[in-house]
């Protein structure tokens, strides 16, 4: 939808090529006036070279595409001129999707648990779900390394219902087993491209009635930077799940530019603030301003606050102090496979 291809032929050096990507890259610089807007554009241009001897045109458009996924990579935008190590890189990224589809089809992914605890009273107050890829050969892969490839190939969508299922089903037993729990909150990871793709609502709907899990026990995280992105179309995605009860939190708050006229209109419950913010915190509170910010902000707006990646007692005495009701990180535990969250469930619901 947004790529172009330029042949240019008769070149006398390698370098003419270059000369004309940059002659590109020149004239997109400037300014694009359409409905009386000024518009900036940027390009990301990769190379292939015909002297390396090519027998088909898709083996050319190949390897200039995958030069100028490397040129996009780049902070500063240069064109790339492809070489066949670029080539051994790509093998990597399809290998790891032909897998990752396998993965799938043959259910590989697991969830882990993290338990959240309301910072008062230690008490827990339930688990965001995270999910892991237990890979036939390496192992337990990790979402930071498969997600990526995951929302380029589509993948995310499969996935991110799995998970939801997955997750509301683990929790509606869990509050079945252990009836001090029946309240018990289940904290679920959402993808932007799930949120865009029509029909989120109506996936929820199915698995909560499938599932039995009333929805105010479920919590849907959201990116900050994933409701930015479109606002208006995700507020009226929020807007259905909130008359169902379902619970919204705002994922990795602080780091995406809300726009607080935004922010006020939002259905959302909790802000959860991102652990860059609470890795500074030391017990005196100082280097606490944002933090306090952030729950002035959300008390303000009738909103709860999260603080994720607590790791020392300093950041939770810290936290306290600063009012935040919740709090998520190593110092309470780890993401925990499903027969130790189990155990947390288990024990007495004040501990
Ligand atoms: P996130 O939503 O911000 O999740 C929290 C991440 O921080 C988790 O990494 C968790 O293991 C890690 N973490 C928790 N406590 C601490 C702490 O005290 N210190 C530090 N340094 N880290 C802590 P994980 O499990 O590797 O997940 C990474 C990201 O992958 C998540 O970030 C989330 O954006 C995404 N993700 C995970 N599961 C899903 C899912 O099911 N769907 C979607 N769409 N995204 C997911
Ligand atoms: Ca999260
Ligand atoms: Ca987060």
């Amino acid at each position: 939808g947004d790529e172009f291809a330029i042949l240019l032929d008769d070149l006398d050096r390698a370098e003419d090529a270059l000369e004309v990507s940059f002659r590109i890259l020149k004239e997109l610089r400037a300014p694009f006036h359409l409905n009386g807007h000024e518009l900036f554009a940027t390009a990301s241009i990769g190379i292939a070279l015909s002297g390396t001897g090519y027998e088909r045109a898709e083996e050319v458009l190949r390897d200039a595409d995958t030069a100028m996924y490397r040129s996009k990579a780049h902070t500063e935008k240069r064109p790339v001129v492809f070489d066949p190590t670029m080539h051994a890189t790509a093998m990597v990224v399809l290998r790891l999707e032909t897998d990752l589809r396998r993965a799938v089809e043959r259910h590989e992914f697991e969830l882990f648990y993290q338990p959240i605890v309301a910072l008062k009273s230690g008490a827990l107050w339930g688990f965001e779900a995270l999910v892991r890829w237990r890979h036939p050969e390496r192992g337990l892969v990790y979402p930071t390394e498969f997600l990526p490839l995951a929302e380029e190939t589509g993948l995310i969508l499969h996935i991110g219902q799995w998970v939801l299922r997955e997750a509301c089903r683990q929790t509606r037993d869990w509050q079945d087993r252990f009836p001090r729990r029946r309240h018990l909150g289940v904290s679920v990871n959402v993808a932007g491209q799930q949120l865009a793709h029509g029909g989120f609502v109506d996936r929820v709907d199915e698995v909560l009635g499938d599932t039995g899990l009333a929805p105010g026990s479920l919590r849907l995280e959201i990116t900050e930077g994933v409701i930015m992105e479109t606002p208006e179309a995700t507020t009226a995605v929020l807007e259905r799940l909130r008359e169902r009860d379902v619970r919204l939190h705002i994922d990795d708050f602080g780091t995406g530019y809300s726009s607080l006229s935004h922010l006020h209109r939002f259905p959302v419950d909790t802000l959860k603030i991102d652990r860059s913010f609470v890795a500074g915190l030391d017990a005196r509170g100082d280097n606490g301003e944002i933090v306090r910010t952030i729950v002035a902000l959300a008390h303000s707006l009738n909103m709860e606050v999260l603080a994720e990646g607590v790791e020392t007692r300093q950041q939770l005495v810290a936290l306290k102090n600063l009012n935040c009701q919740y709090g998520q990180g190593f110092f309470f535990a780890r993401p925990l496979e499903r027969s130790a969250a189990e155990e947390w469930v288990a024990r007495p619901v004040h501990c």
